[in-house]
C-alpha cells in the first residue's frame, strides 16, 4: 500500500480518490477549504448539468483544440458511464429537452453526501483547510490551522482546478510553483462568461435582467439558437457563454468582435421588410416594429439602443438588421465571474498517464489542464474522466517504481 496525496476536492480530485483507493491505495484529499466540492456544489444551484446525451462522436469534439488529448480518458469514461455512476450513488437521472443530464433531484448535495460516504467506506481520508502552498525538502507544505505542515507521499495528485470563481477555492495560486519545476503554464482567460458592453445609461437602467428569448446568434462559433440576458454591463446566459471563446479570442486578435443576433429567427429579411414597408411612416418605430415584425420589448429598445434614425426608417435596412443586428462587445467579463477557465498546464509536458514530466511521481486532472468546453456537461464530465485518468495512470506507474 503506498501514501497518496490529492490536492484539491473538486469532482476532479474526488474521482481519483475512488479510484485510487479503490486500487488499494492509501489516500489523503488535502482541501484548502473548510468543505471541498464548492464549485461542485455550486453548479449544483443551476440544476447540475452533469453531462451531454448527444452522440458521442460529436460530445467528443467539444473540448476544442485538446479534444484529441482528452478523448481516451473520455473514452474510459463515457457520459454513460458517468450517469451510472451517479445512479450507483443512488442519484436517478434525466435527459433534458437540449439533451443536457441533470439529476432528477437538480441538485448537487445528495449525489456529493452519497459520494463522500463511499469514499469514507472505502477509507479515503479528508483533511480541510489544508492549503498546498509549495514544494519543500522531502515533501509537500501545506499551510494548515496548527501553522505549516510538511507531508509525504509516494505519488501526489494535483486537481487545484482553474482560475474562475476564486472565491470558492480554485484560485491558481499555485501557478509560479508549478512554473519553477518546468511545467508550462498557458495564462488563465475567461471561459462560458459573459461580455461587458457600452449600454447608455437609459437602457442599461430600463433593461438590466431582461432576457432575450427565442433569438440565434452568430460568431465563429457558428449559429445557434437560445436566450441571453442584458446585464448592467453587457450580456451573458447560456447562447453567450455558447460563443464566448470565439468571441474571446476575436477580441484579443483583434481587439474588437461583435455577436450578431437574430431576433426573428421565424421570419426571413424579404417578409420581414415587405412587412414593414407596409405600415404607416409617420407612425412610431415602436408601433412600425410591433405591427410589422412582431417585435417590441427589450427586442425592440435593443434594436433602438444599436441602430440609427436611417436605419430604423428604411424597411430593408431595418429587416436586415433584425435579422442580423451586431452587438459590439469591449472585452470579456472578469475571470471571477466566469463559469470556467481557459489555460492551465500544457498537455505536452504532460505523459499519458497524466505524470508532469518534468516532477516524476506528480500528477495532474480536471480543470488545471490547458482546456476549455462550452457549458453542457462536458466541463464536469473530463474533469472526471481526468481524475479517473491520472488515478490510473499513477497506479500503473507505482506498479512500476516498486
Ligand atoms: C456557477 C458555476 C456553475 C457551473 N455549472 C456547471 C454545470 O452545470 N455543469 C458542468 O459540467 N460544469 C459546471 N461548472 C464548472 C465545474 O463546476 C468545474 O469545471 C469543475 O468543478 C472543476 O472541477 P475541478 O475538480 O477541476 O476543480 P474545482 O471544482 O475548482 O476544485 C478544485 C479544488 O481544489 C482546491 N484547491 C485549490 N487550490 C488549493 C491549494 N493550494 N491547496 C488545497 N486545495 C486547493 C479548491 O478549494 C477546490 O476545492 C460550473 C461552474 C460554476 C462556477
Amino acid at each position: 500500500m503506498r501514501r497518496i496525496a490529492i490536492v484539491g476536492g473538486g469532482p476532479a480530485g474526488l474521482m481519483a480518490a475512488e479510484t485510487l483507493s479503490q486500487s488499494g491505495h492509501a489516500v489523503t484529499v488535502y482541501e484548502a477549504m473548510p468543505t471541498v466540492a464548492r464549485k461542485f456544489l455550486l453548479a449544483g444551484k443551476s440544476g447540475l448539468n452533469i453531462t451531454h446525451a448527444e452522440d458521442y462522436s460529436l460530445f467528443a469534439t467539444r473540448f476544442g483544440n485538446a479534444s484529441a488529448r482528452l478523448r481516451e480518458a473520455l473514452d474510459a469514461f463515457t457520459p454513460d458511464d458517468l450517469t451510472s455512476w451517479a445512479e450507483g450513488l443512488g442519484t436517478a437521472t434525466f435527459v433534458g429537452t437540449s439533451g443536457r443530464v441533470f439529476p432528477k433531484a437538480m441538485k448537487a448535495s445528495p449525489l456529493l453526501r452519497a459520494w463522500l460516504r463511499r469514499l469514507e467506506t472505502q477509507g479515503v481520508h479528508i483533511q480541510i483547510r489544508h492549503r498546498w502552498c509549495g514544494f519543500a525538502e522531502g515533501g509537500y507544505l501545506f499551510e494548515t490551522p496548527k501553522g505549516e505542515k510538511l507531508v509525504q507521499a509516494d505519488a501526489i495528485l494535483l486537481a487545484l482546478g482553474g482560475a474562475s470563481w476564486p472565491r470558492l477555492g480554485s484560485d491558481a495560486t499555485w501557478v509560479p510553483w508549478l512554473k519553477e519545476k518546468g511545467v508550462e503554464i498557458s495564462d488563465f482567460r475567461p471561459a462560458n462568461c459573459g461580455f461587458d458592453i457600452e449600454w447608455t445609461e437609459a437602457f442599461r437602467t430600463r433593461f438590466a435582467g431582461e432576457p432575450l428569448k427565442s433569438v440565434t446568434a452568430t460568431s465563429g462559433a457558428g449559429t445557434l439558437p437560445g436566450e441571453f440576458v442584458i446585464t448592467e454591463h453587457g450580456i451573458e446566459g447560456s447562447l453567450v457563454y455558447a460563443h464566448a471563446a470565439s468571441l474571446r479570442d476575436r477580441l484579443e486578435k483583434d481587439g474588437k468582435a461583435a455577436l450578431v443576433v437574430d431576433l426573428a429567427p421565424g421570419r426571413t429579411a424579404e417578409r420581414l421588410s415587405h412587412d414593414l414597408a407596409k405600415q404607416d411612416s409617420k407612425a412610431s418605430f415602436t408601433n412600425r416594429l410591433r405591427k410589422g415584425a412582431g417585435i417590441d420589448g427589450v427586442k425592440a429598445s435593443l434594436l433602438r439602443e444599436l441602430t440609427d434614425e436611417a436605419d430604423r426608417s428604411n424597411p430593408d435596412r431595418l429587416a436586415t438588421l433584425i435579422k442580423a443586428l451586431p452587438i459590439p462587445l469591449l472585452r470579456p467579463r472578469p475571470i471571477d465571474e466566469a463559469i470556467s477557465s481557459a489555460g492551465g498546464i500544457r498537455w505536452r509536458g504532460i505523459d499519458q498517464r497524466y505524470m508532469l514530466k518534468t516532477l516524476p511521481g506528480a500528477f495532474v486532472a480536471g480543470e488545471m489542464l490547458d482546456w476549455e468546453a462550452p457549458t453542457g456537461g462536458y466541463l464536469l464530465t473530463a474533469c472526471m474522466a481526468t481524475g479517473r485518468a491520472a488515478a490510473k495512470g499513477m497506479v500503473e506507474w507505482l506498479e512500476q517504481v516498486e
